[in-house]
């Protein structure tokens, strides 16, 4: 029997789900269990040609319609998502293995929001009037034309909103290409945008490795790819999209910063902690893995966080009462377990987990590793799994110059019950989507995004706008012109 999961065709392009069982296999494992449920096809040269060419037919009409017919899409998408929010939080569930404890607040609600807010937002999208004595120049706000989007795993359904949503409000249209590991959930997004009346062809989903991903990058007609994913990868897309002079926006990794100060509140910290490091078993870009704990609380730190990550409950993702799940694959759980193995050669001190959990799928368990330091591979790589690193520091002065020794920048959080501190810590970390006394919250209206190699351009609030559509300068003359001969 089909499982519920398997989507009626591999691709969707033009309004409808499209197959050519041509394309290379792709499975779909549900990660807790380490079961088969679906197959989809990678998409072969002429799907991609397909969707390229549709999209850019039809991005033209999409940008004539008024962003208040536009936005009212959106917005009408944002509400189907809602009413199925419980079937969309059991697939992504399926497609990454996280908790639907999870699933149904954070991902099928996410995306909605992202839907709403640039739906909103997309009748305001005007330009400015310049006064030049009788002369004057006007601006407009336009769509810079067909995007690609790439996705990580990690959030199927959000990513494919929070890129899908502003490019559609500032008039461009989109072939999105979600990660191989999680191909379900980006099709239902289409589906829904279609249901609300969005034009066929206006965003498409495409399925693939990184070689589906790097046909899309470098096709001339392009005009700018947003991509979420590791460094690595970033820096192949950014140097493809640099050739074609494409815009780019590159959400990225991390090796975040969480500082504790000895006057925070001991169990918000723990609470940051644990949001910062386990939600999603860790497989979150902003998480803040480096948890710099000031001396003089260390081991009450510990303590508590010890005793509260015992609480963690592992199991079935689909029992609403499991709170922790799986690796969203076996390969990324052995990568994982060989960076917990690094910490414990390295002379960490393991404080809680450290294992494989002793059940079916691709579980870990909640791992806290302590006396943690600068160099140790475990605090300067990103592990992109429930493996937290708290390290001591004196002063505030050491600690922020330890923050931001490393390539990353994404982001930073200060636990601390002064605030003054806490906004000059802030001010001094190298780091896009900071935290005081909280960790790891994304609203829509918020910026997103990081410096340094963690990437370029922001998504999320008024800035995506920028980075989705282009301003046009139109002198106007009133008198004669005057030339030189
Ligand atoms: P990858 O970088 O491996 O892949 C990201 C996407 O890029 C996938 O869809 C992948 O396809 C595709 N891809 C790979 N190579 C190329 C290429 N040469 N050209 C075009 N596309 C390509 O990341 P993961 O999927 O493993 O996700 C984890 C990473 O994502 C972590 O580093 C994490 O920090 C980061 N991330 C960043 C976020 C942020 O907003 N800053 C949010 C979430 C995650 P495929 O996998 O199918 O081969």
């Amino acid at each position: 029997m089909t499982h519920p999961a398997q989507p009626k065709a591999s691709h969707f392009i033009n309004g409808e789900y499209v197959e050519d069982t041509a394309g290379t296999p792709i499975p779909v494992i549900y990660a807790a269990t380490g079961e088969q449920i679906a197959t989809v096809h990678a998409a072969t040269p002429a799907i991609v040609e397909q969707a390229l060419s549709t999209a850019k037919a039809a991005q033209k009409a999409w940008a004539k319609m008024t962003g208040t017919e536009r936005g009212r899409i959106l917005r009408r998408a944002a509400d189907i998502m809602r009413e199925r929010n419980h079937d969309l939080s059991v697939l992504e569930t399926y497609d990454t293995g996280k908790p639907l404890q999870e699933t149904l607040v954070a991902d099928a609600t996410s995306g909605a929001d992202a839907l709403e807010y640039f739906g909103g937002l997309a009748a305001s999208l005007t330009g400015e009037h310049i006064p030049l004595g009788e002369d004057w120049v006007y601006t407009k706000r336009e769509a810079l034309g067909l995007c690609v989007g790439i996705g990580a795993w990690n959030y199927p359904t959000q990513i494919a909103c929070w890129k899908g949503a502003p490019a559609l409000a500032c008039g461009n249209s989109m072939v999105f290409k979600p990660s191989e590991t999680t191909p379900l959930c980006a099709l239902k997004v289409a589906e829904i945008l279609i249901e609300a009346g969005a034009p066929a062809g206006v965003f498409n989903v495409v399925q693939g490795m990184g070689e589906v991903g790097g046909a899309l990058v470098t096709d001339p007609r392009v005009d700018k790819v947003s991509l979420t994913g590791s460094v690595p990868t970033g820096k192949k897309v950014y140097a493809a999209a640099a050739e074609g002079m494409k815009h780019v926006t590159m959400e990225l990794g991390g090796k975040s910063p969480l500082i504790i100060f000895d006057d925070a509140d001991l169990d918000n910290a723990v609470g940051g902690a644990i949001n910062g490091n386990f939600y999603s078993s860790g497989q979150v870009c902003s998480n803040g893995t480096r948890v710099f704990v000031q001396k003089g609380i260390k081991e009450k730190f510990l303590a508590r966080l010890a005793e509260r990550t015992g609480n963690a409950i592992l199991g079935d993702p689909m029992d609403e009462a499991t709170s922790f799940g799986p690796m969203v694959t076996e390969n990324q759980m052995n990568i994982v377990l060989g960076y917990i193995e690094k910490g414990k050669e390295e002379g960490a001190r393991l404080i809680c987990g450290g294992k494989r959990a002793d059940m079916d799928g691709y579980f870990i368990e909640p791992t806290v590793f302590a006396d943690v330091t600068d160099e140790m591979t475990i605090a300067r790589e990103e592990i992109f799994g429930p493996v937290m690193s708290v390290l001591d520091f004196d002063t505030e002065e050491e600690v922020v110059a330890r923050a931001n020794d490393t390539e990353f920048g994404l982001s930073a959080g200060v636990f601390t019950r002064d605030f003054t501190r806490a906004h000059r810590v802030i001010g001094n970390l190298e780091a896009g989507s900071c935290f005081i006394n909280s960790y790891n919250d994304a609203p829509v209206e918020a910026p997103f995004g990081g410096v340094k190699a963690s990437g370029v351009g922001r998504e999320n609030s008024k800035e995506a706008i920028k980075h989705f559509s282009q301003v046009k300068s139109v002198y106007v003359r009133m008198g004669d012109v005057d030339a030189a001969f």
